[in-house]
């Protein structure tokens, strides 16, 4: 039997729903785009986005932006993170973070990720008591979400200020609690590969006031923060507004209407991705030279990416597994290649922050594969991807299966 090709694309989202398109050309024939640009009492699509972000995650207040890596940069510099500043953060992410503290002039601190593919908390705790850093940058990357309650212990024990990188982890929650709400701010991605598409886009929500006045200032308000619908009250604006720059980065009109039918429609989407993980997940449970993250409990993902690792492997045999599956249809991103390549970006890529060893780190990237999972996959190609996965798993050096 010749061996069987999957047919699927790994970067082909959905259309954008019927509902969101027609609520952006509404829009465009108002002519109205500019979040400010607004008819008397009217709140406008980004004011409306703003407050039903906010009702979704509990929080008080929410402010559209251009893009999740704008978002994070405009946390930082909310929370007066600065020129030489130490901020901790993930060694394993994805360029926009370690970015968005380079912008503001701080320096990346990177922490250790576990086999679980979540932050090391030892390490968190080790460099929190260390060195100097007040702030850290977590990124709940490819959506795995390590014990946020461990992780806020050892914060307060350190008088770190938390900020939540939730790009990966819209609709995601920690035993019940939204990812973005454990953190003095918390930032989200809308950019066309998270989970909800706006082309480019950003969510930035927290329970400060005067926190958020500050984000608002930031965002290039020109003094019309009364216009927005999940801002603080005018008063807390009259202690930052003549303070805080203006950097640019609003969202407008037209993103907003088209995110707004999909956020209302994001329970039933991560529904959807959950399935589709579980297929590959159940496949894959027993699978020969293949290990599979362990979910905690309370861990509410919405697993948008799949990540396994080839922990006995060496690099030639991860490459010729990685081209093998290529050949066969399945896209696969190894954070372990030498270059990177596409998404895939390695701590030491980043060679603007000062070079670290992450020992830990590195023993998980070298085995690490991963794979998106567009909704526009049915649960069968999930199947048929993990028939391959384990087959070609089976082929490699060592496996001790016959064919
Ligand atoms: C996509 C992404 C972001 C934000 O990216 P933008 O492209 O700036 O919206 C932040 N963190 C991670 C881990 C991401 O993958």
């Amino acid at each position: 039997m010749s061996d069987e090709i999957f047919q699927g694309n790994f970067t082909q989202q959905e259309p954008i729903p019927e509902a969101a398109i027609a609520a952006a050309v509404a829009v465009m024939r108002s002519g109205r785009l500019h979040r400010y640009n607004l008819a008397p009492g009217e709140l406008g699509e980004v004011g409306l986005l703003e407050q039903e972000f906010a009702a979704q995650t509990g929080a008080r207040y929410c402010l559209a932006v251009a893009s999740g890596g704008y978002a994070m940069g405009t946390a930082l510099r909310a929370l007066g993170v600065g020129p030489g500043d130490k901020v901790l953060t993930n060694a394993f992410t994805l360029a926009p973070v370690p970015g968005a503290v380079a912008a503001v002039g701080a320096v990346p601190v990177f922490l250790e990720t576990t086999e679980e593919l979540v932050l090391d908390l030892d390490d968190l705790e080790a460099k929190a008591a260390a060195g100097d850093a007040r702030t850290l940058l977590l990124s709940h990357m490819r959506g795995h979400i390590c014990d946020v309650e461990a992780l806020g212990a050892i914060c307060t024990r350190h008088g770190l200020t938390l900020i939540e990188d939730c790009a990966h982890t819209m609709g995601a929650a920690w035993d019940g609690t939204p990812t973005g709400r454990f953190g003095a701010f918390g930032c989200f991605s809308t950019q066309t590969y998270k989970h909800i598409n706006s082309g480019e886009g950003g969510l930035l929500i927290s329970d400060d006031a005067e926190l958020m006045a500050r984000a608002v200032m930031l965002s290039g308000s020109y003094m019309l923060y009364a216009r927005h619908g999940a801002a603080p009250d005018p008063e807390v604006f009259e202690r930052v507004k003549y303070d805080t720059p203006n950097v640019s980065g609003r969202m407008d009109h037209l993103r907003a209407a088209v995110l707004r039918p999909q956020l209302a429609d994001l329970p039933r989407q991560a529904a959807r991705w959950n399935a589709l993980y579980r297929v590959l997940e159940t496949a894959l449970a027993g699978a020969e030279g293949l290990a599979l993250p362990h979910r905690p409990g309370k861990e509410q993902f919405v697993a948008s990416s799949f990540q396994f690792r080839l922990p006995e492997a060496a690099p030639q045999a991860i490459a010729a597994f990685v081209a093998r599956c290529a050949a066969r249809g399945v896209e696969l991103k190894w954070f372990g290649a030498a270059e990177p390549v596409g998404f895939t970006s390695r701590y030491d890529s980043w060679r603007y922050a000062p070079a670290q060893t992450l020992p830990r780190t590195d023993r998980v990237l070298a085995t690490l594969l991963d794979l998106r999972l567009p909704l526009t996959f049915s649960e069968a190609d999930c199947a048929q991807i993990a028939r391959i996965l384990a087959d070609e798993a089976r082929r490699l050096p060592g496996a001790m299966a016959a064919e």
